[in-house]
C-alpha cells in the first residue's frame, strides 16, 4: 500500500536510484532473488578478477589476488549474470537454480 496520499503527484514522490552511504552493499542479502546461478571451470579461468571487480554486489569470493577454488556468496549473489558476461575466458556459466552446492568453497575470512 501506498504511503503517499491519494491525491498526491509525481513530484511528490521520493527519488528513486540513490545509494546516501557509498559501499553498503554487504548490508543488503540479494541472494533470495537468484534464480540462476555462476558456476566457474577453474581449468580455463586466468584469475584476471574481472569478475570480482565488476560484481555489484560483491560476492565474487577472492584470496590472495585468486578466484579458484573459490566460490560466490550465496546471500549476496542475486544471479545478475554479469560476472559471466565480462569473463574473457568464458569460464563462468549461468545454471538454472539457486542453489550453489556446485560452486566452491568460502575463503576462512570472508
Ligand atoms: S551473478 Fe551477478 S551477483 Fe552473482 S557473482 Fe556474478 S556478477 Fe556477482
Ligand atoms: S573473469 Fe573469468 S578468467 Fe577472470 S578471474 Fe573471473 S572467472 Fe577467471
Amino acid at each position: 500500500m501506498s504511503h503517499y496520499p491519494p491525491d498526491a503527484k509525481w513530484h511528490e514522490m521520493e527519488r528513486g536510484g540513490i545509494i546516501p552511504q557509498a559501499g553498503n552493499a554487504e548490508e543488503y542479502h540479494v541472494g533470495g532473488w537468484r534464480n540462476e546461478h555462476p558456476v566457474r571451470d577453474d581449468e580455463s579461468c586466468i584469475d584476471c578478477l574481472f569478475c570480482w571487480v565488476y560484481c555489484p554486489d560483491n560476492a565474487v569470493y577472492v584470496k590472495d589476488e585468486s578466484v579458484k577454488g573459490l566460490g560466490f556468496s550465496a546471500e549476496h549473489c542475486k544471479g545478475c549474470g554479469i560476472c559471466a558476461q565480462v569473463c574473457p575466458k568464458d569460464c563462468i556459466t549461468m545454471v538454472p537454480g539457486g542453489d550453489f552446492e556446485d560452486a566452491g568453497d568460502e575463503p576462512e575470512e570472508a
